[in-house]
């Protein structure tokens, strides 16, 4: 598979284009920003009731409210979260398209289920970063780059993939790697990703793990550091040098427990709880219960966010990071 970088991307086809970044959230900050320090032209988009209104200008960046944003643009990148884009695309975007912008995206949801359809006089792509957007920020300040995925829905100016390319360079995505995909394969393997291995499996791994352990009689912070702390530490060894460093690094003793027990527990049957949540977001069933959620105010979201907030993992270990004075206070 050919990987991009810096050399394989022109950012002289984004610097005569004005660029408008919709959101200045996670995601939103860093590639406003980014493209900044990249000598890009930048404004970004927000409500005027929002708070990073003036965080915005204070970093330096011009800030329109969406409307004006757009009808100002010719490449507008929305990262408004997936929920809201819709009905933000519907109101103050798709009324201020003109034929040849540029319309980016950093996840394919709302494209690929078809809950924003573009004219086709629009460029469609997406610039996708395989990182929360602090770190997209972060490491760009430090030199370096965070992976990108590209894609193009729609090729109206011939030009789309070039454009993605010299997105990714301007935010430092080239520094990294950047490789081409389809909207359909980074909104599927985005979504089970999440659901099935970083958010949804790993959190209730060391949930379970913690659970067993305090009911069986062992402190909670004992539980906490073995469960959760310590994860960081096992997945930082991956994330230098995959499972061999993480099994070179640990004792003897922890390799072969993790490798004759660790089968035990994710099973046949785990793999086949995968498939099914696979299944759910390639038949667009996990899309719509999503979508019903949010247009009944995320209900469901809640009650689970409170649960998880109640979860003694949860207060005995803030107790605990109270006295890890590295940590960052909040993500910054
Ligand atoms: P976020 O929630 O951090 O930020 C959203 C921004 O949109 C905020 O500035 C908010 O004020 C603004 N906003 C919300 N509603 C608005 C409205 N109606 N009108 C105008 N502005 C509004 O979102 P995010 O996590 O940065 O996600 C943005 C996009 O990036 C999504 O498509 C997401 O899937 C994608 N993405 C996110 C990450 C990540 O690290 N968070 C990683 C890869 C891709
Ligand atoms: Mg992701």
């Amino acid at each position: 598979m050919k990987v991009y970088y810096d050399q394989d991307a022109n950012l002289s086809l984004l610097e005569d284009k004005k660029i408008a970044v919709l959101g200045y959230g996670s995601q939103g900050h860093a590639h406003a920003l980014n493209l900044k320090d990249s000598g890009m032209n930048v404004c970004v988009g927000l409500r005027k009731s929002s708070a990073s209104w003036q965080e915005a200008e204070t970093a330096g960046v011009a800030v329109k409210e969406v409307a004006e944003a757009v009808k100002w643009a010719d490449v507008i990148m929305v990262l408004l979260p997936d929920q809201t884009q819709k009905s933000v695309y519907r109101t103050a975007i798709e009324p201020n398209l003109k034929a040849g912008d540029t319309l980016a995206f950093a996840h394919g949801f709302n494209i690929h289920y078809k809950e924003i359809v573009p004219a086709k006089e629009i460029d469609v792509i997406m610039i996708a970063p395989k990182s929360p957007g602090h770190l997209v920020r972060r490491t760009f300040q430090q030199g370096n780059g965070t992976p990108c995925l590209i894609a193009v829905e729609q090729d109206y100016s011939g030009k789309a993939k070039e454009m993605a390319l010299a997105w990714a360079k301007g935010i430092g995505g080239t520094r990294a790697g950047v490789i081409e995909t389809t909207f359909k394969n980074e909104t599927e393997t985005d979504l089970f990703g999440e659901q099935a291995v970083l958010c949804g499996g790993s959190a209730e791994l060391i949930k379970a793990g913690f659970e067993v352990l305090t009911e069986a009689g062992y402190p909670p912070e004992l539980a906490y550091f073995e469960c959760m702390h310590e994860m960081k530490l096992i997945v930082d060894l991956y994330y230098e040098g995959g499972l061999s460093r993480m099994n070179y690094s640990v004792s003897d003793t922890a390799e072969y427990g993790g490798m004759t027990r660790g089968p035990r527990v994710i099973t046949e049957a785990s793999k086949d709880a995968m498939r099914q949540v696979l299944k759910e977001v390639q038949d667009g069933s996990f899309a719509k219960e999503w979508i019903a959620e949010n247009e009944q105010g995320q209900p469901n979201l809640q009650k689970l966010r409170e649960a998880n907030r109640n979860h003694t993992i949860e207060t005995v270990g803030a107790e605990l990071r109270k006295m890890m004075s590295w940590l960052p206070k909040k993500e910054s």
